[in-house]
């Protein structure tokens, strides 16, 4: 799908929300805190901008945000985990305005944290802007994955298969999907227009993953952390114009 000038400009809207959020839930971050009140901040971000959550009722989704700590890799249901000195949590963002989406998601530490798990946060961002940086017009999509692998596995950590990235638009999952590896296959080339939720998530051990009995939270399977950023970014004449930033 290529975006109309007018589409992308909503587009950029929905992206300052969602930055919004991020600065809102990362604030409000510290230990004592639940990640229940995490999805209040942010659904505050969402009330005072007139946006609405695309999160909210996804497949029966019950937040507004994604909050996975440690071992979780994504799809973390905010409620009564409290947050502790050391941990690490990855928070996922949404927002839609005016019909458009925005998804965005950071790693943070919680006071504290060990030297492996602040290499992981910022190898797994690392990966996630050399991602970014392929996303130019003739280009083909899957040398997103490659560049993103490379950083990753440069640096020890493993890149997850089960879950990827995706183009975004007028529904926040759309075709085609972009994968976080090298596939043995070049992909769709890249056009203007274009509009991707890039979103590498990134385990200190094995790339296997296991879904939890509330049939959302992923986790690593070997109990190892996990890393995920994301950004949604558009293709245009420049290159790639990163929506969801601040
Ligand atoms: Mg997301
Ligand atoms: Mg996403």
């Amino acid at each position: 799908m290529r975006r109309t000038a007018a589409e992308l400009a909503k587009m950029r809207r929905a992206g300052k929300v969602v930055a919004e959020m991020h600065e809102a839930t990362r604030a409000a971050a510290r230990p004592g805190v639940t990640t229940a009140e995490l999805d209040t901040v942010a659904r505050e971000v969402l009330e005072r901008r007139g946006a609405t959550s695309n999160f909210l009722g996804y497949h029966g989704f019950p937040a507004v945000i994604c909050t996975s700590p440690n071992a979780m890799i994504v799809h973390g249901i905010p409620g009564g985990y409290v947050l502790e000195e050391g941990d690490i949590l990855s928070i996922d963002c949404g927002a839609i305005v005016e019909g458009y989406h925005g998804d965005a998601a950071f790693t943070m530490g919680i006071g504290t944290i060990s030297k492996q798990a602040q290499m992981l946060i910022e190898v797994t961002e690392r990966s996630l802007w050399a991602g970014i940086a392929q996303l130019r017009k003739g280009n083909a999509l899957h040398e997103v994955g490659r560049a993103v692998q490379d950083v990753a596995e440069a640096a020890g950590f493993s890149v997850v298969r089960e879950y990827v990235g995706h183009a975004i638009g007028t529904a926040m999952h759309e075709q085609p999907q972009v994968p976080n590896y090298w596939p043995g296959t070049k992909g769709p080339t890249l056009k203007t227009g274009n509009v991707f939720a890039i979103e590498p998530m990134v385990n200190v051990g094995s790339p296997e993953t296991v879904l939890l009995d509330d049939q959302w939270s992923v986790v690593t399977a070997d109990g190892s952390l996990s890393a995920h950023f994301e950004h949604t970014i558009a293709v245009t004449e420049e290159g790639p114009e990163v929506l969801t930033l601040p």
